[in-house]
């Protein structure tokens, strides 16, 4: 399998993994053009995508997941519960309900719940030719369940959506700051470096941190503290940043 980030972060998110049988999006949360324009930047050919299967209903997890799907006449995996708040903006799209472990061509795809403030929000393990991928991102707290999930990666990836004092000193009000830093809302860098220091993940080669607020956090703080946690453990992972404006790389598994 390879993995490219095409968009992360609060302004929409979308992740192509492909194999050599053909490839699914996870989310697609950027409009259809932009989605079409990044993935050209990284010659992936959108006509190999099978299917998008949706983490959660958040704006920026689906926006353009209808556009996408209709123009290359795929299914949106989702769950029922994600539909039913969706139903207009996914019109006259084939809809696949998911809850437990699914296939879409060679991928076997196990959906996980993780704790957010979407109607049913889950994270993800893709597996095919002998290597599993995790996608975890906007998870207010990390589960036993979670870690069991994630524990064999070969790729992760991972949000790490803010520094907890950037955000307590920073322009949100109030109660969004609360949201944020609640167990329904989104990952710190300190939480994703204790859950990879609590973990080890002797197996994982690459982690992606993804999902990183543009007010409430800096790339390189949430880079580099990663850098510490992996330097502390003795681990040797490779670490890439996901970033809002631009696909990464394609990272081969
Ligand atoms: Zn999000
Ligand atoms: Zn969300």
């Amino acid at each position: 399998m390879k993995l490219s980030v095409l968009s992360s972060g609060s302004g929409g998110n979308s992740t192509i993994i492909n194999s050599s049988e053909g490839s699914i999006l996870i989310d697609a949360g950027i409009t259809g053009k932009k989605l079409f324009e990044r993935l050209e930047s990284v010659s992936a050919d959108a006509h190999t995508i099978m299917g998008i299967i949706i983490t959660h209903d958040h704006h920026d997890h689906i926006d353009g997941a209808g556009v996408t799907a209709r123009k290359l006449k795929i299914p949106i995996y989702i769950h029922r519960a994600n539909f039913e708040s969706l139903a207009e903006k996914l019109e006259k799209c084939e809809i696949i309900f998911i809850e437990n472990e699914f296939k879409v061509g060679s991928f076997t795809i196990i959906p996980f719940p993780i704790s957010h403030d979407g109607t049913a929000n889950y994270a993800y393990n893709i597996i095919s030719g002998g290597k599993k991928i995790s996608h975890v991102t906007d998870i207010g707290v990390v589960t036993e369940t979670v870690k069991f999930r994630i524990k064999d990666s070969d790729l992760l990836v991972l949000e790490s959506n803010h520094d907890i004092k950037m955000l307590h000193e920073g322009p949100y009000p109030w109660y969004l700051k609360q949201r944020i830093a609640g167990n329904k809302g989104h990952l710190s860098n300190i939480s994703a470096g204790n859950l990879i220091s609590e973990l080890r993940c002797t197996k994982m080669k690459n982690l992606v941190l993804a999902h990183l607020s543009k007010e409430n956090n800096d790339p390189a703080l949430a880079f580099d503290s990663m850098i510490r946690i992996r330097e502390e453990h003795l681990m040797n992972f490779n670490l890439h940043l996901a970033c809002q404006n631009n696909a990464m790389e394609f990272i081969e598994v």
